[in-house]
């Protein structure tokens, strides 16, 4: 009954992360909304951004509503590897390079601090989530100069860090290696389950409009009135205000883990080999991530098969979960968090993790919290949703993708029939004369549903990797019933 709980979320049965098959805690069923209401606080969307936000605020003092279209943390949260760390890749590389002096020291501030609080709270709350700390190994297979560069930067301000020359780790043959101290890691759905849940909780809940001016949230039938709003809905469910489409684009990554193995990986480790693999452990068994994609854009099947391979070449393993999902990038690396506009001062927003969801959804936490509140964060200027975040090249690029998927693909007719299918495959294709998204299942049952993203009207792609159609606009996700796995989008696909 609980099993089905927690999976009811997660469309596809056998993309079970290995958080959602080994949970142990129970977390109750929350009712959905039933009236119109009128509240102070209103947190849209329960993953690991919204929770934390609403646990702050109420523990200062706050009345808060938390209001899920689904069920809790079955979101991107329940897909995550859940590495806590300061230590993220090249990104104070392309802080000092790009960012005002003292951003890279500011970022870097944020993200321990992140770690420290998860630390106390867990503590104190006694959750037992196999919290830990650990060291965090970041390597490269090529870019020797750029890690020496980052190992500068990060020394200068202020990291706990060492420098390995070329080093085998974990079977690759390593160019040089950075250990990071300090940083963490956890079972991320024990961690939110046990975490007591002090507001009021409505679940499957969708929110379809906000009116930013009137601060009223609109649900199928009803409606909220709030004092103030903050949108945690992992990629803004707005459509235009804000020009959050032209901020934010959406990056996909899979993860598979293993039975138990034999070898301690003594820490977790993250590398710049084909986009970023990541490695950590959990209760004796392996979890690999990486991959990494813009969502929509690739459809190639071999994902799943790759990691497959790496858990048997570096640990002699073999693979019981494999997964998939998208999380939000900007363009200058960094989270945007805080007041969504000047001009709607009483709504914010949490979103552009850059995969980096766990210790910057705790940096949001405290973020907010102190902005309402009217107390100082030093973060406040680095995450600012207002704060100049542009890159020339990639924002040209995203333009152009979305130019041709929105005006031109959409006027190209499909020629393909649906009946050249094969099993287990989706195309965009003519069925009865009109263009649609065609799935056909192993059992030869025609799945069909319109081709356009309800967000924005973008065509959609179909992921045979995870069996979604995925919009390389702005990363919407449907299963192939075309019921949302993924915001921005609040509607389902039309259907045949
Ligand atoms: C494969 C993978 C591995 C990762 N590994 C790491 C890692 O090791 N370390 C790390 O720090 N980060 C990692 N990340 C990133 C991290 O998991 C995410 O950044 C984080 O979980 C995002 O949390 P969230 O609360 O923003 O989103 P979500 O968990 O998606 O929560 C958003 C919630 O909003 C709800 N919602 C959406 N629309 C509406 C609506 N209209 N009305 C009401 N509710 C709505 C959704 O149902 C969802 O529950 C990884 C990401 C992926 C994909």
């Amino acid at each position: 009954m609980f099993f089905y709980y927690i999976t009811a979320n997660n469309k596809s049965m056998d993309m079970k992360s290995i958080w959602e098959t080994s949970l142990k805690t129970q977390e109750k069923e929350y009712d959905f909304l039933k009236s119109d209401i009128r509240r102070d606080i209103v947190v849209i969307g329960g993953g690991i951004s919204g929770i934390l936000t609403a646990f702050g605020l109420t523990e200062q003092g706050y009345k808060v509503t938390l209001v899920e279209a689904e069920k809790l943390y079955g979101g991107v949260t329940s897909k995550t590897t859940a590495h806590i760390c300061s230590q993220q890749g090249y990104i104070y590389y392309d802080l000092k390079k790009n960012k005002p002096e003292g951003w890279a020291k500011l970022y870097f501030s944020s993200q321990q601090q992140a770690i420290d609080e998860y630390e106390k709270l867990i503590k104190r709350e006694k959750i037992d989530c196999g919290f830990e700390r650990v060291n965090d190994y970041f390597f490269t297979e090529k870019n020797l100069q750029k890690l020496k560069e980052l190992y500068g930067i990060l020394k200068d301000i202020g990291a706990k860090v060492k420098f390995y020359d070329s080093k085998s780790v974990l079977g690759f043959d390593t160019k040089g290696v950075i250990k990071a101290e300090n940083q963490a890691m956890f079972n991320p759905l024990e961690f939110l389950a046990q975490l007591k849940k002090i507001f009021e909780i409505f679940e499957s809940t969708r929110i379809l409009k906000i009116d930013m001016k009137s601060k009223i949230l609109y649900t199928k039938k009803y409606q909220i009135k709030a004092n103030k709003i903050i949108i945690a809905t992992n990629y803004p469910i707005v459509k235009l205000k804000g020009a959050y489409f032209l901020k934010l684009y959406k990056s996909h990554s899979y993860a598979v883990a293993s039975k138990e193995i034999e070898k301690s990986l003594n820490g977790i480790y993250n590398s710049d080999v084909d986009n970023g693999f990541t490695f950590r452990e959990f209760n004796n068994k392996i979890i690999i991530g990486g991959l990494d994609h813009r969502t929509g854009r690739v459809n190639n099947n071999f994902k799943k098969q790759k990691l497959k391979e790496i858990a048997k070449e570096c640990f002699n393993a073999e693979i019981t979960n494999y997964w998939n999902a998208n999380d939000v990038i900007t363009y200058d690396g960094l989270p945007i968090v805080g007041r969504f506009s000047k001009k709607y001062k009483d709504v914010y927003i949490i979103t552009g993790f850059n995969k980096w969801g766990m210790a910057n959804s705790m940096a949001s936490s405290l973020l907010i919290t102190n902005l309402i509140a009217g107390k100082q964060n030093d973060f406040e200027k680095i995450f600012s949703p207002q704060r100049f975040n542009f890159r020339l090249g990639a924002f040209l690029s995203n333009l152009y993708v979305s130019i041709k998927n929105l005006i031109i693909t959409p006027l190209i007719p499909a020629f393909k029939s649906y009946k050249n299918l094969k099993a287990g495959e989706g195309k965009i294709v003519c069925y009865n004369g009109a263009k649609k998204a065609v799935y056909k299942d192993d059992k030869g049952v025609y799945h069909i549903c319109s081709p356009y993203c309800k967000h924005l009207h973008c065509q959609l792609k179909f992921n045979s990797n995870s069996k979604t159609w995925d919009c390389p606009c702005h990363g919407s996700r449907y299963d192939i019933d075309g019921n949302i796995i993924t915001s921005p989008t609040v509607e389902k696909l039309d259907e045949n």
